[in-house]
């Protein structure tokens, strides 16, 4: 049987890159996947690469009543929710924290980490409510643990990620809730094309910044989430994981 055999999970940001590796390795797993995105286009091609074993929905995570309605939507196909992966973000801006704006802090804190918090919310509260045993693993970044330049508020916004899982996993522990950080360092998705400029030199220097040398895949993200959302890392929560290639440890 598969890590999550018999588990309805919620995936978020699905539409490409990590939470389309993550839906499609989860339904490969025994999962019953819901997968959310704004972009329809993205879903279909999910929907897709899992032979139709993935359920999909647009919905914007900043919305808190689209977020209420993801977890909704969830119970509603599958009667329950036993996990999910919050992992929708986007970059926002490149710049200095002198020449940015309000308005692309707000939008970024908005998706990366309200987005985060409200999808976090409804989850807990529904597998409070079912009583049953669950876990959560949510998207941060390298960024969420070290500093870097020129994205201030991308970097605000995963360190809230990383604040929101280890206070949620305090507070559920005894409630048999798990909740966990993945921490992905450069891997090859659109987001990464478009933070490099789709420069050749710039993805280059990315690579060379983790000790293996080498830019990861999205599936070795959702490996990393794979093992956080099965029984098989039952006594950890509250981590935020480095999937780095030795990028923090270089
Ligand atoms: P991506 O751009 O391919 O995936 C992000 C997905 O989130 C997109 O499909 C996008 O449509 C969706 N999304 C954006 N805003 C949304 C919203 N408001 N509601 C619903 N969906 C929304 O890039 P990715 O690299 O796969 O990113 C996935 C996660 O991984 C993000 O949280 C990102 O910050 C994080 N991350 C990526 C890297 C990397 O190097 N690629 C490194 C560290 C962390």
């Amino acid at each position: 049987a598969g890590l999550l055999e018999g588990r309805a999970v919620l995936v978020t940001g699905a539409a490409g890159g990590i939470g389309q590796a993550a839906a499609v390795l989860f339904a490969n797993e025994g999962a019953q996947v819901l997968a959310a995105d704004l972009n329809a286009d993205g879903l279909k091609e999910t929907a897709e690469l899992s032979g139709g074993k993935v359920r999909t929905t647009t919905a914007n995570v900043a919305s808190e009543e689209e977020a209420d309605g993801l977890i909704r939507q969830t119970i509603d196909a599958f009667g329950k929710i036993d996990g999910a992966f919050n992992n929708a973000g986007i970059e926002g801006d490149w710049g200095r924290t002198d020449e940015s704006t309000l308005d692309n802090f707000n939008r970024v804190v908005g998706v990366n980490q309200t987005g985060v918090y409200l999808c976090m919310r409804a989850e807990i509260r529904a597998m409070l409510k079912a009583g049953k045993p669950g876990a959560i693993v949510n998207t941060a970044s390298i960024a969420g643990i070290a500093g870097s330049m020129y994205m201030p508020a991308y970097i605000a916004s995963k360190h809230g990620v990383v604040g929101l899982t280890k206070a949620a996993a305090m507070e559920y522990a005894r409630k048999g809730i798990r909740v966990n950080a993945v921490c992905p360092g450069p891997i090859k998705t659109r987001m990464l094309d478009t933070l490099t400029g789709h420069h050749p030199r710039a993805l280059e220097a990315m690579s060379d910044s983790t000790s293996m040398k080498r830019l990861g895949e999205p599936k070795e993200i959702a490996e990393a989430a794979l093992w956080l959302l099965s029984d098989r890392s039952s006594y950890v929560t509250g981590v935020a994981l480095p999937v780095d290639g030795g990028m923090v440890a270089g």
